[in-house]
């Protein structure tokens, strides 16, 4: 029974689900997105044990579901997530499996080309394409000719097998490596590595390339912080300037200035050591900074304007 939790109508996650779900034979739960406290009642009640959102949506949910008086991990049958539509670290799966108990699969896909798209398989070692469907290339961001296997660039996407729209070499602004050695689990088409970011979400702070997925593997390597996180992007003179506002843990909240200013200053030499550049960082108290049902937005530009 799965619950599908990404958004229906244009946005293809949600219908690009259901209909490979109902295709392999299960029984699908169309919650779509939003009404959060409905989608826990409705994955206790209908006994749910898979579900598809995105990895923030579903540590939200985690904690709705805490503030309700419910467990996942031990009030659910909840046992597996297909995940996608943002970029997603290894550490947030370790999170996801730790504090939900829910084993998490990353997936791939956009709505321009035919909704979901590739999917991890039991290993977790990249996306298999299926070579019979889709012709995927790795096109170096800068001279626009294609990369071999192993090289970071632009995926670009031509599938083999639309009836009436053509799509050829489609640029997905995604960024990611073909990889071409044989998968353990014994399939052998070509896999891609998990996403490192959008060629347009790549921020440039002082000259140095930053991709918000960066942050958030390092704030989930410290404990006094939740995954939650805003990125804004100023101009001091003529010099850019990066705050991260981070969540503090709900363990970690303090009234004392000292523990703050610790936790604080310990932030800033992590994500400083991180991303090479000086980030200020400022601390809010649990569960004040946004949560995004569908993809999260989670930079403010302020130079762009
Ligand atoms: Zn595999």
């Amino acid at each position: 029974i799965i619950q599908v939790s990404y958004g229906y109508g244009l946005f293809t996650g949600g219908l690009g689900l259901h209909y490979g779900a109902e295709r392999i034979g299960a029984t699908v739960l169309p919650t779509s997105i939003g009404n959060t406290k409905r989608q826990i009642e409705l994955m206790q009640d209908l006994r749910v044990t898979a579900i598809a959102c995105t990895p923030s949506y579903l540590l939200h949910m985690g904690e709705v579901a805490e503030k309700m008086g419910v467990s996942i991990k031990n009030d659910t049958l909840l046992r597996k997530a297909i995940v996608g539509a943002e970029p997603w670290s290894e550490q947030m799966r370790s999170r996801i499996r730790e504090s939900l108990g829910v084993d998490a699969y990353d997936i791939y896909g956009t709505s321009e080309l035919s909704g979901p798209l590739f999917c991890e398989c039991e290993c977790k070692q990249g996306f298999h394409v299926w070579s019979d469907l889709i012709y995927p290339e790795i096109l170096d961001p800068d001279s626009q000719e294609p990369l071999p296997p192993g090289e970071r660039g632009e995926l670009v996407v031509t599938m083999l097998q639309k009836d009436a729209l053509p799509i050829i070499r489609y640029r997905t602004g995604d960024i990611t490596a073909i990889k071409d050695d044989p998968c353990p689990c014994g399939r052998t088409h070509p896999r891609l590595e998990r996403l490192s970011g959008r060629v347009d979400d790549m921020l440039i702070i002082r000259g140095i390339n930053v991709f918000p997925s960066q942050i958030e593997h390092a704030l989930l390597g410290i404990p006094e912080v939740a995954e939650h996180f805003m990125i804004e992007v100023d101009r001091k003179g003529a010099l850019d300037d990066m705050l991260v506002r981070v969540e503090l843990a709900r363990e970690a909240f303090s009234d004392k200035i000292s523990d703050l200013m610790r936790i604080r200053q310990h932030v800033e030499k992590v994500l400083k050591s991180s991303l090479n550049v000086q980030v200020s960082v400022e601390l809010t108290e649990p569960g004040t900074l946004p949560r995004f049902e569908g993809k999260a937005k989670r930079v403010i530009d302020k130079r762009l304007i």
